[in-house]
Order: structure tokens, then C-alpha cells, then sequence
């Protein structure tokens, strides 16, 4: 992954190799495989996905966020929720070293969990066909952590869209908030926390209810992020331990 984003653009842009890509065998498609199909080749970020053996193009908008806000580090722990295919968990155990590949580097541990079943990815613990929100899913994963704390909580959940729209709404808030009890219960003090919802939702109430337990929170639209998508993430750092804030909030209630 040694390729910087922008360099490959540049070289991407200067070759007009967009102007190239001409899907074939569309014949007996529907249309929204031709437009999907179409949209695939006309993307640069699936080229570049290809390229550096990253298993789909989400693992940009999860590299941006840590080239801007540097919220994975050699030997931190990390729980990626939402994990499949698998690419956001290959970046986190880049950069933790949780593969042990960076000699002289602390060794970190990824811990990804999925509704779908997924191929496993060398130095990640993988739960496959695993709700999230549930108990017992929960559970293992407490069970998994052994006592250790999480340093970065990453979630790019998303729930199955209904079509209606409120109701989704609903579901990727409660997704948004049952990652952050866990990462309250399971965080260390200082851990940061990376959280998907979409833009036309509640996202002020979210941001105030995140900022209670975190020094700092923002809105981010990474580039990679496609731009029909009402997709956001809400990037939290430096949790400050169940203890300063609830002292915080007495403070502010009395
Ligand atoms: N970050 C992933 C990557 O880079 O490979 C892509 C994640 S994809 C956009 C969203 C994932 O969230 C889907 O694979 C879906 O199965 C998962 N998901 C949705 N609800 C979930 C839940 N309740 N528990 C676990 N995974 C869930």
C-alpha cells in the first residue's frame, strides 16, 4: 500500500485511462447491472483496489480518515463492525501491524465481525454470520478481547435499505448507537471511534451525544466516499473514560 492516493489520481487523470473503459458483455443485462457494471470501470478507486490487493474500494475512505485524523497506530486493538468483504479490516491490520510485518513495530490485534460470512484476513480474528447488536455476538467478542482494551472502534454498517426512508433512518441510528455502547464499555481512555450514518438523518443528535464522551467529533465526506451517496462518517478521538464523562455531565446538569 505504498501508492499515495493523490500520486495514483494524478497518473489516473493524466492518462485519461476513464476515457478507455468501455464495459463489454452487457448484452442480456438488466439495466441496473449495465449502470453497475458501467460505474465499476469508470471508477478509479476499484482500479486502485485491484492494484494494491485491497478487497473493495471502501478501504480508501477508511484510509483517508486515518492519513487525516492518524487514529490507528502500531499495537492498538481494533474492532471493525460491518467488516465484509474485508478490505477496511486489511487497512487496519496494515497499520496496527497486526500481521507483525512492520520489524521493530509494537504488534497490534484487529477483531472484525460480520452479519455475512467472510474470508478470513491474515492477523484479524474474524466472526463471520454474526449479528453485531446481539448478546451473544457481544459476548464473543468480549470473550475474544480477553481483558484487553479497544483503542479504535470502526463501523461501516449499514443496514439492509427497506425504501422507506425514515425507517432507515431508524436502522443505521440504532446500528450507530449499540457501536457505541460497546466502544464506551470496551474503549480505553483515549481510543477513537469511526461511526457510518447517513446524511440526511439525525446527525446533530449523534455528533452532541458523541461529543459527551469524546474531546473531539467531525463530519467527514471522504473523497473516495461516492458523491451520489448520502453516506457520512462521524469521527470521534480521544475517548475520555466512562468516569471524566459522566463527571462532566453532572457538572453540566447542576
Ligand atoms: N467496511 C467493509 C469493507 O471495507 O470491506 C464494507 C462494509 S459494507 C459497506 C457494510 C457491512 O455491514 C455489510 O457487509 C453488512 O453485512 C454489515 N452489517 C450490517 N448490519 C450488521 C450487523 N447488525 N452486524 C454485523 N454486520 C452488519
Amino acid at each position: 500500500m505504498s501508492i499515495s492516493t493523490k500520486s495514483f489520481m494524478r497518473y489516473f487523470n493524466t492518462q485519461n485511462v476513464l476515457a478507455k473503459q468501455i464495459p463489454r458483455n452487457l448484452k442480456g443485462k438488466s439495466k441496473s447491472s449495465q449502470e453497475w457494471l458501467t460505474r465499476q470501470l469508470a471508477d478509479p478507486y476499484v482500479e486502485k483496489a485491484k492494484m494494491m490487493n485491497l478487497r473493495c474500494r471502501s478501504a480508501f475512505k477508511l484510509i483517508e480518515i486515518d492519513d487525516r485524523f492518524k487514529i490507528l497506530k502500531p499495537g492498538d486493538t481494533v474492532l471493525d463492525c460491518g467488516a465484509a468483504p474485508g478490505s477496511w479490516t486489511q487497512v487496519a491490520v496494515n497499520r496496527t501491524n497486526a500481521n507483525g510485518t512492520k520489524e521493530g513495530n509494537k504488534r497490534g490485534a484487529v477483531f472484525s465481525i460480520d452479519l455475512l460470512h467472510f474470508h478470513a484476513v491474515p492477523g484479524a480474528t474474524t466472526f463471520g454470520g454474526m449479528d453485531f447488536t446481539t448478546t451473544s455476538a457481544q459476548q464473543r467478542l468480549r470473550e475474544a478481547l480477553a481483558g484487553r482494551q479497544v483503542n479504535c472502534v470502526l463501523s461501516d454498517m449499514a443496514p439492509n435499505a427497506t425504501g422507506v426512508r425514515m425507517l432507515d433512518q431508524e436502522n443505521i441510528m440504532s446500528l450507530c448507537y449499540s457501536v457505541l455502547r460497546f466502544a464506551l464499555a470496551m474503549s480505553a481512555v483515549n481510543a477513537n471511534l469511526v461511526v457510518k450514518l447517513w446524511a440526511n438523518g439525525d446527525v446533530a443528535k449523534l455528533e452532541k451525544d458523541l461529543a459527551r464522551f469524546y474531546e473531539y467529533v467531525k463530519r467527514v465526506k471522504p473523497e473516495s466516499s461516492r458523491s451520489d451517496s448520502a453516506e457520512i462518517f462521524l469521527v470521534a478521538r480521544q475517548y475520555k473514560g466512562l468516569e471524566i464523562a459522566s463527571e462532566t455531565s453532572t457538572k453540566e446538569n447542576s
